[in-house]
């Protein structure tokens, strides 16, 4: 499917007059490797949006808690809607009473591997795995390294999905575990979600 079509639901969400989030309407950038990204965002719940790029844009999940560096920790991860390359670079208000509302700081981000196989141990197309429910991948980030896998356990309809996010392998060190959203920085400005905050009130 076209990035057109995929963003569709995206920017039927949004008014690019009122929000300055990206429309997604640039070029995608070229990589070796797909990108991924970790947001934090303040709105009516403070949750985390884990995104992965596939082909032309980032396939996203609400996480309530983030990602946990402990792979007894399986994070609930419920899917929303495809948002566009652009959004990795996101970070500042979206005003109140839109689609959204809140502030949002770009936590971590990087590329990652596709680590996807069958049972016979050959590669899978990583967006066929996602589609059918399990993909694997090895993340390179600034504060995410190492093996996730995502696992739909409910649904089937995007409306109702409900996924885990769960670190593979051995656990990390102390605070690879679970993240203070409140006191969490910026990987792209150093910023604290209030720090951001404020400076969008100014701005
Ligand atoms: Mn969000």
């Amino acid at each position: 499917m076209a990035a057109e079509d995929r963003l569709r639901t995206y920017r039927g969400k949004r008014d690019f007059g009122r929000t300055r989030e990206p429309s997604g309407q640039a070029p995608a950038a070229g990589g070796d490797r797909p990108r991924f990204v970790v947001q934090i965002h303040d709105a009516r719940r403070m949750h985390f949006d884990f995104r992965l790029q596939v082909d032309d844009v980032l396939k996203s999940w609400s996480v309530p808690k983030g990602p946990s560096g402990d792979p007894a920790d399986k994070r609930l991860a419920v899917p929303t809607e495809d948002h566009p390359l652009e959004y990795e670079d996101f970070e500042g208000t979206i005003p109140k009473g839109e689609y959204g509302g809140g502030t949002v700081i770009v936590w971590d981000r990087g590329t990652y591997e596709p680590l996807s196989h069958d049972r016979r141990g050959r590669p899978v197309d990583f967006a066929e795995s996602l589609e059918r429910g399990h993909a694997t991948f090895r993340l390179h980030g600034t504060k995410l390294h190492g093996e996730y896998a995502l696992t739909r356990f409910r649904g089937g309809s995007d409306e109702e999905d409900a996924w885990l996010l769960v670190r593979k392998g051995p656990a990390r060190s102390a605070g690879h575990g679970t993240p203070d959203p409140r006191r969490a920085r910026s990987v792209r400005t150093g910023r604290t979600l209030a720090q951001a905050a404020a400076d969008a009130g100014q701005g």
